[in-house]
């Protein structure tokens, strides 16, 4: 329809598929699917072993350049594609997405499912809670939260052998080890497996973490953005005198069981990790893990993209690469730009999957351009400025270095990059061409303007048939650093290589936090850069591409069962706020109709 209505309105003018059929159209076998509704499901892991055989299709990753804080639309062109792939050129293609934050839902961006013609549906149901896996990555996260407080006060108010009591437990009058504990012992050097063995001095190391309060890194968190719990002091109550401590809440797609959700590779990979998380240092400087304490385990993926590594889980994208056959694809998206999401994607979750990439799909908007060659500023809930409106070529001009930039970053990796402008209908002919015109000067394999938003699969035809050729490129993909350089070096590689600061400066507990990961061990992981998407720099406002900037590293965080170190970078907060005008107080439950209005 012309003008194409809201995405709500389309999203609800369909009549999804029933999702068992759907499921038996695509290949899933009845007892592989567990139905949630009439039009959601997960797919069972059993898909992976009874696949195994069936060789991997072609691997796409979209990315993007510096957006707006309104998002330039990689969502919809991941959707726009595979629509094309899959309904025009009849390709089997399957996209793979994050799940969306109510952070941004009721904050400043909007939710996730994408656009126009272009989304998931039902949105709302995608966009509000899907299958419920945040909540219960919120619950696993505060139940170890909750036990690392909980274990400090009794371990203070308790002897050695009325702690011993309780935690071994008594199982038909035997007394015995549990898995956890028996490592536990191992890791102190006891090496006994019945507990009547033990001597009181044995019973005295062992029962106590000696977790020191003043290093516990395990946040509570809430999938609110809510900055007034940034800084909080828990144990106010009487019951819990003298342990009270100033702590702090992350947004709940921060916890690092989210990174390991979507990072896993199997059950027991999932269960290995989150036993690893290092959730504070005891008074001898010994990591505490949340083995430790005993293991929550439950079980799907969506981790920001500028607090924490931005992308959709390693196991749905195997399903989907084993689901499509050798000739199909799989299209799978990072978050923000390709400074950001890509560059995690690459060295993070391939190093996690062993995927390798076909091509990489990076999206660009003539408006996130214009920003980038000197426009005004861009604000979530305002009118987009004349600058935006009209046709500027000398903008577009300007900002297209920010493009190019992207295009270098995707380079370093060696797989080739199909350039997708995602078309405005204010956006004119002449802007169109200049922005894929000098794409094609830039290196990109291919680039072209995409109406997927305003017209569907058909609108992204062109896109499609570009990918397919890219992807028969030869593809010398590469990480970017090896794991065995100090930590330090990693940081300043990504600094320099891809967001182009002259150097880092690491602030002094940065340094110090560097030097106690590397003295425990933990020197050889990946790093997973907290960084503001808004600029290739530390300063959001800086557009274009920044030069000469020295990148300040605040605090260094390390996620040890997800496997990286977690830099802070400027002021980056791991707890977003909300706006003035956030946008739940447009979000309402209409009595008459039933349904939630004002999503978008
Ligand atoms: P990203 O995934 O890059 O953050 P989204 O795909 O979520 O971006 O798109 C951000 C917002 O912009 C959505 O509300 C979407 O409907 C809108 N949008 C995307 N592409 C277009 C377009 N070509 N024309 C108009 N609106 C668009």
């Amino acid at each position: 329809l012309s003008p194409v209505p809201s995405d709500i309105e389309i999203s609800r003018a369909q009549s999804p598929k029933a999702v068992d059929v759907l499921a038996k159209e695509i290949g899933l076998l009845t007892d592989e699917i567990e139905i949630y509704g009439q039009t959601k499901a997960k797919v069972r892991l059993s898909l992976l072993e009874r696949l195994k055989d069936q060789p991997d299709g072609k691997y796409v990753l979209v990315a993007g350049i510096t957006p707006t804080p309104l998002g330039e639309g990689k969502s919809t062109v991941t959707i726009g594609l595979v629509q094309a792939l899959t309904a025009h050129l009849n390709i089997n293609s399957f996209a793979c997405l994050r799940q969306p934050s109510q952070g941004p839902t009721f904050g400043v961006k909007g939710g996730a499912a994408g656009g126009g013609y272009a989304q998931v549906i039902p949105m709302e149901e995608f966009n509000l809670h899907l299958t419920g896996d945040i909540h219960a990555i919120t619950a696993a996260n505060n139940l170890l939260a909750a036990a690392i407080d909980a274990r400090i006060l009794h371990e203070n108010t308790q002897s050695d052998k009325s702690l011993y009591n309780r935690l071994v437990p008594v199982v038909n009058g035997m007394r015995g080890f549990s898995a956890i504990q028996l490592a536990r012992l191992r890791r102190l050097g006891i090496n006994k497996t019945d507990p009547e063995t033990l001597t009181e001095k044995e019973i005295g190391k062992f029962v106590r973490l000696d977790i020191d309060p003043s290093t516990i890194t395990w946040q509570r968190v809430v999938d609110t953005n809510d900055r007034f719990l940034r800084k909080i002091t828990v144990g106010q109550a009487n019951t819990e005198k003298g342990f009270v401590r100033q702590a702090q809440f992350d947004i709940a797609v921060a916890s690092e069981i989210m990174a390991i959700l979507a990072l896993t590779t199997s059950l027991q990979d999932m269960k290995e990790r989150l036993g690893k998380m290092v959730v504070a240092n005891d008074h001898k400087g010994e990591p505490v893990t949340a083995e430790d304490l005993g293991t929550p385990v439950f079980v799907h993926a969506g981790p920001f993209a500028n607090i924490a590594h931005g992308n959709s889980s390693v196991l749905a994208d195997k399903i989907a690469l084993k689901l499509v056959g050798e000739k199909g694809f799989v299209v799978t998206e990072a978050g923000f730009g390709a400074d950001i999401g890509m560059e995690k994607f690459f060295n993070i979750k391939c190093r996690a999957s062993g995927l390798v990439p076909s091509v990489v799909v990076l999206v660009a908007t003539v408006r996130a351009l214009k920003m980038h060659g000197g426009g005004p500023n861009v604000t979530a809930g305002a009118p987009l400025k004349k600058e935006y409106t009209e046709e500027n070529l000398q903008l577009v001009a300007d900002g297209c270095c920010n493009l190019q930039k992207q295009i270098q970053i995707t380079q370093l990796f060696g797989v080739p990059v199909v350039v997708a402008l995602n078309v405005f209908k204010t956006d004119s002919p002449a802007e169109v061409d200049l922005v894929c015109k000098i794409a094609k000067e830039s290196g990109a394999f291919d680039a072209v303007p995409c109406n997927h938003w305003s017209a569907g699969g058909r609108g992204a035809v062109k896109l499609a048939q570009a990918v397919e050729k890219a992807a028969n490129q030869k593809n010398s993909f590469k990480y970017l650093y090896s794991l065995e350089l100090p930590i330090v070096e990693k940081i300043r590689i990504i600094a320099q290589k891809v967001y182009g600061a002259q150097d880092i400066e690491l602030s002094p507990v940065a340094q110090s936090q560097v030097d106690r990961y590397t003295r425990q061990g933990f020197g050889n992981l990946p790093i997973c850069m907290a960084k503001t998407h808004l600029s290739l720099s530390h300063q959001p406002e800086r557009k274009g591409v920044p030069t000469g900037f020295i990148l300040p590293i605040t605090e260094v965080r390390a996620s040890i069962g997800a496997g990286f170190i977690y830099p802070l970078v400027g002021t980056m907060s791991t707890m977003p706020g909300l706006p003035t005008r956030p946008c739940f107080y447009d979000i309402d439950l209409d009595p008459i109709t039933e349904q939630v209005k004002g999503l978008f």
